[in-house]
């Protein structure tokens, strides 16, 4: 199978852009975070989702639509989507650094998932198993084309990291059998969780079939117009309350309408529909003005795993779903290959560094579905909350984790008309048309990164680096897009170096964030910090920062943490309030009593590591 847009051997290949995105293996990684966590996944989170493929039955289910195994259906009615996200975070890895077993494990499943599909391309183990006579007709919690969505992009990861046509056959009969249904039939039917769209856009751009193009603008379409039968979560939910093109706000659960957008660029980006693309932007300010956590992450209810209203912002209540983090990456990445704004890469690092990155535990074998910017002591909350777990009931979190984690490579740089851009600082070398950069830095523990350039195809070019809007410039001028550029007949050799201004920063809500108000919490670089008890003299309920809180970084190696940058925060104690009556009164006569104290914070993504005690990113001012 040939891929149109041939060489780039990463997630996503649009045919235009401004930015033209670079292959997993054009990008070496090389320590820093983004390498720690390549080589955990590899060594540790990789091999654990291998084993709860088995385990939680994703693979048994599927040997059992084949006609080969004995027992029953496990799991829930999109427990094929694991082992996709699975195959496709092995697919990846593989291209990064290939493996005979990733390579084994990939056709083997292939060669199984082969065997279950039915005859005409129909392929889900559930409905195959348990309600064959539902087929079709139960898409607003069914998750088939959510399910088919996962299988298409790990074919296009298989077919990419050059894996074989086995994977992409089983797809293309799947993504054939939907578009004679739902594009040539005429069915106007939609899938309840939107997946698929941004699935069969790549698979387009994979082999050139402008019908999966054609289906994918068609959901896009039929979406807000009543397709999805009512199942008492309301239309909000899988966003069926307004057309994509009139919405205005993100509404329901937070990863359909993250996924839905990824593919709304998608279409966009490939139709030339710059409507279409703008209504996306619109949505994309309207979220990131009212509706992100500081940490990038999104969904601030439990209940329906859902958005709020704007402003609702709640920080113990936070969902947060890792799967929503991921999801908002993908979609950032879309709207910054095809609009070359930095803003997007922004948004994407505070997401990876903070909402996602927390979602794993140091030794990467354990993660969080969930991830609130507040632990209390209590810790009666759903099990979701809490600890991280090796696995869930619903696991849709883990394999896309390590898929992401897998392709971190692909999200690093790019090329565009003259020259490179790089987004995201990490150590390593970046090879992108004839031009191949050395990357030394220390980043985000320190803010020098530092550029040798060792082949360049001769001539002038620029390099364009990504001023983060929390770095004062310094003395680069950023563009518009939020880039410096650096113009240069470039010669083997030359050199160029970023100070990024490293200096902690206290922070405040917006005012109408009512949950967060008389809060501050702490950045340093793209990191958001927070409070474990564990590292406190004393409660840290009774601690409070003020608004001239001196902040001070130190170099640490904590006991399961690893290596990290703490920050000492002048911090004020105030009396311990036992419970005496209702928690409120009138306005206090006089300040209470405090005393000097010093909190100490650690990047919110290497919480949970230690002990099980209170955690806060916003803390009371004093
Ligand atoms: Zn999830």
């Amino acid at each position: 199978m040939s891929d149109r847009t041939d060489r780039v051997r990463g997630p996503l290949a649009p045919s235009t852009g401004v930015q033209r995105p670079l292959g997993i293996d054009d990008v070496e990684i090389e320590g820093g975070p983004f390498g720690r966590w390549q080589r955990i996944n590899r060594e540790a989170g990789i091999p654990l989702g291998l084993e709860q493929m088995e385990k939680s039955g994703a693979v048994p289910n599927l040997r059992l639509a084949a006609g080969e195994g004995a027992g029953s259906f496990q799991g829930f009615r999109f427990q094929d989507s694991d082992l996709y996200k699975q195959l496709e975070a092995v697919a990846w890895e593989h291209g990064r650094l290939p493996d005979d077993g990733y390579r084994a494990f990939v056709s083997e499943t292939a060669a199984l998932l082969a065997r279950a599909q039915r005859p005409d391309g129909y392929l889900n183990s559930h409905y195959q198993m348990v309600k064959p006579d539902k087929i079709w007709t139960e898409l607003e919690y069914s998750h088939e084309m959510y399910c088919a969505g996962h299988l298409i992009q790990a074919a296009v990861a298989a077919a990419r990291a050059g894996l074989g046509d086995e994977l992409p056959a089983v797809a293309r009969r799947f993504a054939d059998l939907l578009v004679q249904r739902f594009l040539v039939d005429g069915d106007d039917a939609i899938d309840g969780h939107a997946e698929v769209e941004t699935a069969l856009v790549e698979l387009y751009r994979l082999t050139g079939e402008g019908s999966y193009l054609e289906l994918a603008r068609k959901l896009i379409d039929n979406r807000g117009r009543g397709l999805i039968a009512e199942t008492g979560l309301g239309p909000l939910y899988a966003q069926d309350h307004l057309p994509v093109r009139e919405a205005d706000t993100a509404v329901g659960h937070a990863v359909r309408q993250l996924y839905l957008e990824a593919g709304v660029v998608d279409v966009a980006v490939e139709t030339g529909d710059e409507t279409l693309l703008a209504c996306s932007v619109r949505r994309w300010e309207d979220l990131v003005a009212t509706k992100t956590a500081i940490t990038g992450g999104h969904g601030s209810r439990h209940d329906g795993e859902a958005f709020g209203e704007r402003y609702e912002l709640p920080p113990d209540r936070a969902y947060n779903e890792s799967c929503a983090a991921i999801a908002s990456i993908h979609w950032n990445w879309r709207l910054l290959l095809a609009t070359g704004h930095g803003r997007y890469a922004d948004l994407i690092e505070r997401t990876l560094y903070n909402a996602f990155a927390a979602s794993t535990s140091a030794d990467g074998v354990r993660f969080f579905y969930v991830n609130p910017l507040q632990r209390r002591a209590d810790l009666f909350e759903d099990a979701y909350l809490g600890r991280r777990r090796e696995w869930f009931a619903c696991a849709c979190c883990p394999p896309n984790i390590m898929r992401l984690v897998a392709s971190l490579g692909h999200y690093v740089a790019t090329t565009g008309d003259d020259g490179v851009s790089v987004h995201q600082y990490v150590p390593g070398t970046i090879r992108a048309g004839g031009i191949t950069l050395a990357v030394e830095t220390d980043y985000p523990w320190d803010g020098r990164v530092r550029f040798t350039v060792r082949d360049t195809p001769g001539g002038e070019w620029t390099l364009k680096l990504r001023v983060p809007a929390w770095s004062a410039p310094g003395e680069l001028t950023p563009n518009a897009d939020g880039y410096a550029e650096i113009r240069r007949d470039w010669r083997a050799g030359d050199t160029f170096t970023l100070d990024l201004d490293m200096t902690p920063r206290l922070v405040l809500p917006h005012r109408r964030i009512d949950a967060l108000r008389g809060c501050a919490a702490i950045e340093r670089g793209p990191l958001v910090y927070c409070f474990e008890q564990i590292d406190q003299d004393g409660d840290l309920e009774d601690l409070a920062l003020t608004p001239d809180s001196r902040l001070r970084a130190v170099e640490r190696d904590l006991p399961g943490v690893g290596r990290t940058v703490l920050i000492e925060a002048d911090a004020v104690r105030l009396p311990p309030s036992p419970p005496d009556g209702l928690p409120y009164g009138g306005p206090p006569t006089s300040l209470p009593a405090r005393t000097p104290a010093t909190a100490v914070a650690v990047p919110y993504y290497q919480w949970d590591n230690r002990d099980g005690g209170v955690m806060r990113v916003w803390t009371p001012l004093a």
